[in-house]
């Protein structure tokens, strides 16, 4: 299959590409799209066979379901017959953007959508260019992130077709995203709401409209045992192909502790790559010593993580050490997805 990538302007994006978009999902193609968070991959979310082609597409387990997109609340009805109030509270404080909540599904939502569950995961991205293109394909599509299972999701379209291309229809590049990490999950099927995945919205800014949110526990410690209720979050996901080692702890022991691994690698004949800010990246010497931004702007890290640990892979690197950061606010999205990437390999020093 040929894939064809089209550039747009994300905030007006052209009207008949538009079209030509939402015509390939009425079909039953798959269509790549830029979000706020992450690019997504899209299909038809009440086609079976659509969702079954992303699946194909990734490489993704198929017990893993997909976030179904929408662009207005006229579209809920049709997902589920049985919308809490929760919803609704939470829709009107951070819809359209990077939240995605859980509900019992209707049975217009093919169980191949949501990987055998009753339940459907849905969200309205805060982007003009998803908006018009969810709108052109009828109000529903289904869209996990646009890598191939597995690998750091995609925050440019050319990490899109570094994934997927000959595999899916079109690529709609509208630039580098903002947020850089994947929306928050809240499951509203329980009697208090769980977070299953942190992100940009979090759990404070929910209980504040909420009260009382939990947290799945399996986020929390990459030792549990337990399933984690998001089915996705189980896999070995946002991975560079390198090993990956987090070192917590005072700065300059985290700088002679990067320093001295990078010698040992080097010294094995092993490419060693850092991971830092710009606070520290001066005072490092390695094969690949790569900055995710000022340590003080938590947007700018999670922004570049992605796009950082693509470039390590780029450069063939065997071993990456990285700097870890606060675990609170939104940089608690940071740290799962890092300590994801590292396998829960963290070393604190004293
Ligand atoms: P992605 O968009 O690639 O981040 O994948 C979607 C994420 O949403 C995965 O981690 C899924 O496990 C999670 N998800 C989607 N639907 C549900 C659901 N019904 N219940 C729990 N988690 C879900
Ligand atoms: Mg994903």
């Amino acid at each position: 299959m040929n894939t064809l990538t089209e550039t747009t302007d994300a905030i007006m994006p052209d009207p008949s590409l538009m079209e030509k978009a939402g015509n390939i999902i009425r079909s039953g193609g798959l269509v790549a799209f830029p979000t706020e968070t992450v690019y997504g991959l899209g299909g038809d979310a009440l086609n079976p066979s659509s969702s079954q082609k992303i699946y194909a597409a990734k490489g993704r387990p198929s017990d893993n379901p997909l976030i179904v997109h929408i662009a207005d609340l006229d579209a809920l009805p049709l997902l589920s017959d049985d919308i809490p109030d929760t919803l609704y509270m939470l829709a009107e404080v951070f819809w359209p953007g990077p939240l995605t909540m859980i509900i019992k599904k209707s049975r217009s939502v093919p169980k191949a959508t949501t990987g055998g569950l009753d339940t459907v995961a849905v969200r309205m991205p805060d982007h003009n260019t998803a908006l018009s293109f969810i709108r052109a394909a009828g109000g529903y599509i289904a869209a996990p992130s646009a890598n191939a299972s597995g690998r750091p999701s995609p925050t440019l379209a050319s990490h899109v077709y570094e994934d997927l291309s000959g595999k899916i229809d079109m690529i709609i590049d509208g630039g580098e995203v903002g947020i850089g990490v994947e929306s928050t999950i809240v499951d509203l099927t329980e009697k208090t709401p769980v977070i299953l995945r942190p992100g940009y919205i979090t759990s404070e800014m929910l209980e504040r409209v909420l009260g009382k949110v939990d947290t799945d526990v399996t986020l929390i410690e990459g030792t549990d045992k337990r399933p984690p209720k998001a089915p996705g979050m189980k896999y070995r996901h946002y991975a560079p192909k390198a090993q990956m080692m987090l070192i917590e702890g005072d700065t300059g022991k985290v700088i002679e502790m990067m320093n001295k691994e990078a010698a040992a690698a080097a010294e094995n004949g092993l490419k060693c790559g850092i991971l830092c800010t710009d606070e520290i990246k001066d005072s490092i010497k390695a094969d690949l010593v790569l900055s995710v931004g000022s340590r003080n702007d938590e947007a700018s890290i999670a922004r570049s993580l992605y796009r950082v640990l693509r470039e390590f892979d780029s450069a063939g690197i065997d071993m990456i050490y990285s700097e870890s950061f606060p675990d609170k606010g939104f940089g608690q999205a940071v740290m799962n997805r890092l300590s994801k990437a590292a396998g829960f390999n963290i070393k604190k020093i004293q």
